[in-house]
Protein backbone atom coordinates (compact mmCIF):
# COMPACT_ATOMS: atom_id res chain seq x y z
CA UNK A 1 0.00 0.00 0.00
CA UNK A 2 1.48 3.61 -1.18
CA UNK A 3 1.81 5.58 1.67
CA UNK A 4 -0.09 8.85 2.14
CA UNK A 5 1.05 11.59 3.80
CA UNK A 6 -0.74 13.69 6.12
CA UNK A 7 -0.71 16.43 4.12
CA UNK A 8 -1.84 14.77 0.96
CA UNK A 9 -5.16 13.45 3.52
CA UNK A 10 -5.99 16.73 4.93
CA UNK A 11 -5.84 18.60 1.65
CA UNK A 12 -8.20 15.43 0.10
CA UNK A 13 -10.47 15.96 3.39
CA UNK A 14 -10.27 19.68 2.76
CA UNK A 15 -11.75 19.78 -1.05
CA UNK A 16 -14.51 17.15 0.01
CA UNK A 17 -15.63 19.25 2.56
CA UNK A 18 -15.83 22.76 0.42
CA UNK A 19 -17.99 20.90 -2.50
CA UNK A 20 -20.31 19.23 0.18
CA UNK A 21 -20.44 23.06 1.48
CA UNK A 22 -21.73 24.15 -1.84
CA UNK A 23 -23.71 20.94 -3.06
CA UNK A 24 -25.20 21.19 0.45
CA UNK A 25 -26.78 24.60 -0.53
CA UNK A 26 -28.16 23.26 -3.25
CA UNK A 27 -30.10 20.74 -1.68
CA UNK A 28 -27.96 17.55 -3.60
CA UNK A 29 -28.29 15.84 -0.36
CA UNK A 30 -31.54 14.98 0.76
CA UNK A 31 -32.41 12.86 3.72
CA UNK A 32 -27.99 12.17 4.27
CA UNK A 33 -28.29 10.53 0.38
CA UNK A 34 -25.00 11.12 -1.65
CA UNK A 35 -21.32 10.49 -1.67
CA UNK A 36 -18.22 12.34 -2.82
CA UNK A 37 -15.22 11.04 -3.46
CA UNK A 38 -11.36 12.56 -4.05
CA UNK A 39 -8.41 10.02 -4.87
CA UNK A 40 -5.54 10.77 -2.59
CA UNK A 41 -2.22 9.57 -4.40
CA UNK A 42 -1.58 7.71 -7.33
CA UNK A 43 -2.71 4.52 -9.36
CA UNK A 44 -0.05 1.42 -8.71
CA UNK A 45 -0.53 -2.12 -9.69
CA UNK A 46 -4.30 -1.76 -9.74
CA UNK A 47 -3.93 -0.39 -6.15
CA UNK A 48 -4.96 3.29 -4.96
CA UNK A 49 -6.90 5.28 -1.82
CA UNK A 50 -9.53 7.91 -1.93
CA UNK A 51 -11.09 10.03 0.49
CA UNK A 52 -15.01 9.45 1.11
CA UNK A 53 -17.64 10.55 2.59
CA UNK A 54 -19.34 8.67 6.18
CA UNK A 55 -22.32 6.72 5.93
CA UNK A 56 -25.62 8.39 7.20
CA UNK A 57 -24.24 11.68 7.83
CA UNK A 58 -26.11 14.96 7.50
CA UNK A 59 -24.00 16.68 5.04
CA UNK A 60 -25.13 20.06 5.22
CA UNK A 61 -22.98 20.46 8.75
CA UNK A 62 -19.30 19.88 9.17
CA UNK A 63 -18.07 17.21 12.16
CA UNK A 64 -14.65 15.75 12.77
CA UNK A 65 -16.52 12.62 11.73
CA UNK A 66 -17.24 13.29 7.57
CA UNK A 67 -14.57 11.85 5.93
CA UNK A 68 -12.33 8.61 5.73
CA UNK A 69 -9.70 6.89 3.82
CA UNK A 70 -10.25 3.61 1.82
CA UNK A 71 -8.50 1.37 -0.82
CA UNK A 72 -9.46 -0.11 -3.99
CA UNK A 73 -11.81 -2.28 -2.10
CA UNK A 74 -13.73 0.26 -0.33
CA UNK A 75 -11.96 -1.04 3.26
CA UNK A 76 -10.89 1.90 5.25
CA UNK A 77 -7.34 2.14 5.25
CA UNK A 78 -6.25 4.28 8.80
CA UNK A 79 -8.17 3.33 12.18
CA UNK A 80 -11.95 4.92 12.42
CA UNK A 81 -14.88 3.65 13.45
CA UNK A 82 -16.93 5.56 10.63
CA UNK A 83 -18.44 3.56 7.93
CA UNK A 84 -17.66 3.94 3.89
CA UNK A 85 -21.10 4.60 2.49
CA UNK A 86 -22.34 1.40 1.02
CA UNK A 87 -22.51 2.83 -2.37
CA UNK A 88 -17.94 2.78 -1.76
CA UNK A 89 -17.74 -0.32 -4.04
CA UNK A 90 -19.56 1.95 -7.59
CA UNK A 91 -16.57 4.31 -6.39
CA UNK A 92 -14.03 2.07 -6.73
CA UNK A 93 -14.91 0.72 -9.56
CA UNK A 94 -15.49 4.18 -11.41
CA UNK A 95 -11.57 4.92 -10.16
CA UNK A 96 -10.09 1.32 -11.54
CA UNK A 97 -12.46 1.82 -15.24
CA UNK A 98 -11.49 5.55 -15.83
CA UNK A 99 -8.39 6.16 -13.59
CA UNK A 100 -10.22 9.55 -12.78
CA UNK A 101 -9.53 11.61 -9.54
CA UNK A 102 -12.74 12.67 -8.07
CA UNK A 103 -15.94 10.86 -7.89
CA UNK A 104 -19.37 12.63 -7.12
CA UNK A 105 -22.93 11.08 -6.43
CA UNK A 106 -26.34 12.97 -5.80
CA UNK A 107 -29.84 12.15 -5.89
CA UNK A 108 -32.07 15.02 -7.37
CA UNK A 109 -35.42 15.00 -8.62
CA UNK A 110 -34.26 15.42 -12.16
CA UNK A 111 -31.67 12.69 -12.48
CA UNK A 112 -34.10 10.44 -11.06
CA UNK A 113 -37.38 11.16 -13.22
CA UNK A 114 -35.21 11.35 -16.32
CA UNK A 115 -33.71 8.24 -15.54
CA UNK A 116 -36.78 6.42 -14.95
CA UNK A 117 -38.13 7.91 -18.53
CA UNK A 118 -35.35 6.62 -20.25
CA UNK A 119 -34.58 3.45 -18.25
CA UNK A 120 -35.90 1.17 -20.69
CA UNK A 121 -34.08 2.49 -23.38
CA UNK A 122 -30.70 2.16 -21.75
CA UNK A 123 -28.99 5.87 -21.73
CA UNK A 124 -30.11 9.72 -21.65
CA UNK A 125 -30.12 10.98 -25.08
CA UNK A 126 -28.99 14.76 -25.37
CA UNK A 127 -27.92 16.76 -28.58
CA UNK A 128 -27.33 19.90 -29.34
CA UNK A 129 -27.26 21.93 -26.08
CA UNK A 130 -24.28 24.14 -25.25
CA UNK A 131 -23.39 22.26 -21.84
CA UNK A 132 -22.34 19.22 -23.85
CA UNK A 133 -19.50 21.11 -23.78
CA UNK A 134 -18.45 20.70 -20.47
CA UNK A 135 -17.84 16.86 -21.36
CA UNK A 136 -15.03 18.67 -23.96
CA UNK A 137 -17.33 17.24 -26.68
CA UNK A 138 -16.72 20.36 -29.43
CA UNK A 139 -18.73 18.94 -32.45
CA UNK A 140 -21.71 21.23 -34.25
CA UNK A 141 -25.12 19.35 -33.37
CA UNK A 142 -23.10 16.40 -30.92
CA UNK A 143 -25.33 14.03 -29.58
CA UNK A 144 -24.67 11.98 -26.58
CA UNK A 145 -26.55 9.08 -24.78
CA UNK A 146 -25.88 9.02 -20.83
CA UNK A 147 -25.77 5.44 -19.96
CA UNK A 148 -28.12 4.47 -17.27
CA UNK A 149 -28.42 1.09 -15.30
CA UNK A 150 -30.46 -1.29 -13.01
CA UNK A 151 -30.32 0.13 -9.62
CA UNK A 152 -30.80 -2.86 -7.31
CA UNK A 153 -30.64 -2.78 -3.23
CA UNK A 154 -27.87 -5.09 -3.37
CA UNK A 155 -25.17 -2.78 -4.16
CA UNK A 156 -22.27 -5.04 -5.35
CA UNK A 157 -25.05 -6.21 -8.56
CA UNK A 158 -24.42 -2.49 -9.97
CA UNK A 159 -20.91 -2.73 -10.10
CA UNK A 160 -21.06 -5.64 -12.66
CA UNK A 161 -23.71 -3.08 -14.62
CA UNK A 162 -21.22 -0.47 -14.35
CA UNK A 163 -18.51 -2.09 -15.94
CA UNK A 164 -20.56 -2.80 -18.92
CA UNK A 165 -22.06 0.07 -19.30
CA UNK A 166 -19.75 3.08 -18.48
CA UNK A 167 -18.69 4.64 -21.71
CA UNK A 168 -15.23 6.60 -21.45
CA UNK A 169 -16.05 9.47 -23.41
CA UNK A 170 -18.88 10.34 -21.06
CA UNK A 171 -18.08 11.10 -17.51
CA UNK A 172 -21.27 10.24 -15.41
CA UNK A 173 -23.39 7.29 -15.57
CA UNK A 174 -26.80 6.93 -13.78
CA UNK A 175 -28.75 4.66 -11.80
CA UNK A 176 -32.69 4.23 -12.89
CA UNK A 177 -34.84 6.08 -10.57
CA UNK A 178 -31.62 6.70 -7.51
CA UNK A 179 -29.11 8.98 -8.80
CA UNK A 180 -25.62 10.32 -10.78
CA UNK A 181 -22.25 9.71 -10.63
CA UNK A 182 -20.17 12.07 -12.31
CA UNK A 183 -16.04 11.85 -12.16
CA UNK A 184 -13.60 14.29 -13.39
CA UNK A 185 -9.64 14.43 -13.54
CA UNK A 186 -10.16 16.03 -10.12
CA UNK A 187 -12.39 17.75 -8.01
CA UNK A 188 -12.46 20.79 -10.05
CA UNK A 189 -13.45 19.24 -13.43
CA UNK A 190 -15.79 16.52 -11.40
CA UNK A 191 -17.85 19.65 -10.84
CA UNK A 192 -18.01 20.72 -13.55
CA UNK A 193 -19.39 17.81 -15.23
CA UNK A 194 -22.11 17.41 -12.17
CA UNK A 195 -23.06 20.69 -12.93
CA UNK A 196 -23.52 20.41 -16.71
CA UNK A 197 -25.24 16.68 -16.35
CA UNK A 198 -28.03 18.21 -13.69
CA UNK A 199 -27.99 21.31 -15.98
CA UNK A 200 -28.49 18.69 -18.74
CA UNK A 201 -31.26 16.51 -17.26
CA UNK A 202 -33.50 19.45 -16.33
CA UNK A 203 -33.70 20.33 -20.24
CA UNK A 204 -34.52 16.95 -21.06
CA UNK A 205 -37.41 16.77 -18.36
CA UNK A 206 -38.90 20.11 -19.49
CA UNK A 207 -38.26 19.71 -23.08
CA UNK A 208 -40.43 16.92 -23.05
CA UNK A 209 -43.01 18.82 -20.90
CA UNK A 210 -43.22 21.07 -23.44
CA UNK A 211 -43.19 18.36 -26.47
CA UNK A 212 -46.55 16.83 -24.90
ZN1 LIG B 1 -27.07 6.90 -3.88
Amino acid sequence: MITLSSEQKQHAFQQLRSIKEQFAARHWFPGTSGNLSVRVGDIADGQFQFAITASGKDKSVHTPEDFLLVNENGVPTDATSLKPSAETLIHCEIYRLTGCGAIFHVHTVFNSIVSELYGDQGYVPVQAVELIKAFNIWEENARIEIPIVPNYAHIPSIVPEVTQSLNPSIPGIVLRNHGIYAWGADSFEAKRHLEAFEFLFEYVYRMDLLRK
